[in-house]
C-alpha cells in the first residue's frame, strides 16, 4: 500500500488476505495504528462505477422486486429498531435515507409522520419504492445528489458507508446537509463479528472497501465532525449501528487505536486458522437447523400477506401502535 491510512494517517499496515470471498484476487490490508481493514488499493471512482454497472447487470437481471420473505424480514427487523429508538425518531421531521434499498425504513418513518427523501442508485429498487410503496426515492448516487445546508434533521446510512472509497469525505457532505440538532444514523457490518461467524475466506468483497468495527466506525464519524449521540450511547455500545450528532468541540483522536488494531489482528488470525465457522451458540449442526427454521418461519409469515404492500401496511400499523407522536 502506497498511501497512508485514510482514517488515522498511519503508514504501518499488514496484508491479511489476497483473495475475495469468491476466490478472486483482492488484496486486503489492516492498519496497525487504528485497526481499519480496507481494500488495497482503494478503487478509483471510475473503477467503482464500472464495477457496479456490471455487478448490477448480473445480480438483478430478471428480479425487479425483492422477495416477499426478504421484505418481511427487513420490515420485522426495522420495526424492532424503530420501536427501540422511538424516543429519537419521534422528534424528527425531515429524513434523508441514503441507499434506501427496498424502502422499508422510509415506509415506517413515513408512518410515524416523518417526511422522507430517499436516494437509491439501483433502478429496480428505486422504482419498486416509488411504485409499490409510494415513496419519494430518486435513482441516483451520492455524488449526483445535492441539498441545501441543514435540509434534514435525520440522515440514515445503512449498509452504505462500507461501499464508499472515501467515507470521511462523504460524511462531511452529510454533515453540511444535517440540521444543527439533527441526528445521523450509520449502520455497517462489523468485520470482527463477520470474521467470527463466516466460513474461512468468505469475508472480503471488491464493493466493501472499508471494513469497520465499533472503534473505526466512531473514528471515521469523528473525523467528519460527528460524535455519538449521548442518549443512544448505551444502547449502541459495542455495535456498528450508531446514532451520531454534530460534535461541539474539535476532533481529538480517540485513545486505543493500536489496541483496537491488535484485537483486529487476533480476530483475523483466528478466522484464517479454522476451517469451520464458529456458531454463535451450540454446534454447527444446531446453527444450520436454526437458520433453516428461521427461513421457514419468515416464509410462512410472508405467505399470510397478499402483496409486498400488505406486509408494509401491517408493519406500519405495528410501529404506530407503539405510541402516538407527542
Ligand atoms: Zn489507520
Amino acid at each position: 500500500m502506497t498511501e497512508s491510512c485514510q482514517l488515522c494517517g498511519g503508514a504501518d499496515h499488514i496484508t491479511i488476505s489476497r483473495k475475495d470471498r469468491h476466490g478472486g484476487d483482492l488484496v486486503t490490508v489492516l492498519c496497525m495504528n487504528c485497526g481499519v481493514v480496507t481494500n488495497d488499493p482503494i478503487p478509483t471512482d471510475e473503477e467503482l462505477a464500472a464495477f457496479y454497472r456490471s455487478a448490477y447487470r448480473k445480480e438483478y437481471k430478471g428480479t425487479a422486486e425483492p422477495r416477499m420473505r426478504q421484505v418481511w424480514r427487513n420490515f420485522s427487523r426495522l420495526a424492532a429498531h424503530v420501536s427501540a429508538y422511538r424516543d429519537i425518531y419521534d422528534r424528527r421531521e425531515k429524513c434523508l435515507d441514503l441507499g434506501a434499498g427496498s424502502g422499508e425504513f422510509m415506509f415506517l418513518a413515513k408512518a410515524l409522520g416523518i417526511a422522507c427523501t430517499g436516494i437509491e442508485p439501483n433502478e429496480d429498487y428505486s422504482a419498486y419504492c416509488r411504485d409499490r410503496l409510494d415513496l419519494d426515492v430518486r435513482t441516483q448516487t451520492l455524488e449526483e445528489t445535492k441539498f441545501a445546508p441543514g435540509s434534514f434533521d435525520l440522515i440514515r446510512l445503512s449498509h452504505v458507508l462500507e461501499h464508499m472509497r472515501d467515507p470521511v469525505r462523504s460524511l462531511k457532505v452529510l454533515h453540511r446537509w444535517l440540521a444543527k440538532d439533527g441526528v445521523l444514523y450509520i449502520e455497517v457490518p462489523d468485520i470482527a463479528v463477520e470474521a467470527d461467524r463466516k466460513v474461512r475466506g468468505r469475508l472480503f468483497h471488491f464493493g466493501h472497501i472499508f471494513n469497520f468495527n465499533p472503534y473505526t466506525l466512531r473514528l471515521a464519524a469523528g473525523l467528519a465532525g460527528f460524535e455519538v449521540l449521548p442518549e443512544a450511547e448505551k444502547r449502541g455500545a459495542g455495535r456498528t449501528g450508531v446514532f451520531f450528532h454534530k460534535s461541539a468541540g474539535r476532533f481529538a483522536m480517540p485513545a486505543g487505536g493500536t489496541k483496537n488494531a491488535a484485537g483486529m489482528k487476533a480476530s483475523m488470525d483466528s478466522h484464517f486458522a479454522r476451517a469451520m465457522p464458529r456458531p454463535a451458540t451450540g454446534s454447527a449442526l444446531g446453527r444450520f437447523v436454526s437458520v433453516n427454521r428461521l427461513r421457514l418461519r419468515e416464509m410462512l409469515a410472508a405467505k399470510r400477506f397478499a402483496s409486498h404492500r400488505a406486509i408494509a401496511d401491517h408493519f406500519a400499523t405495528v410501529v404506530r401502535a407503539g405510541g402516538d407522536r407527542p
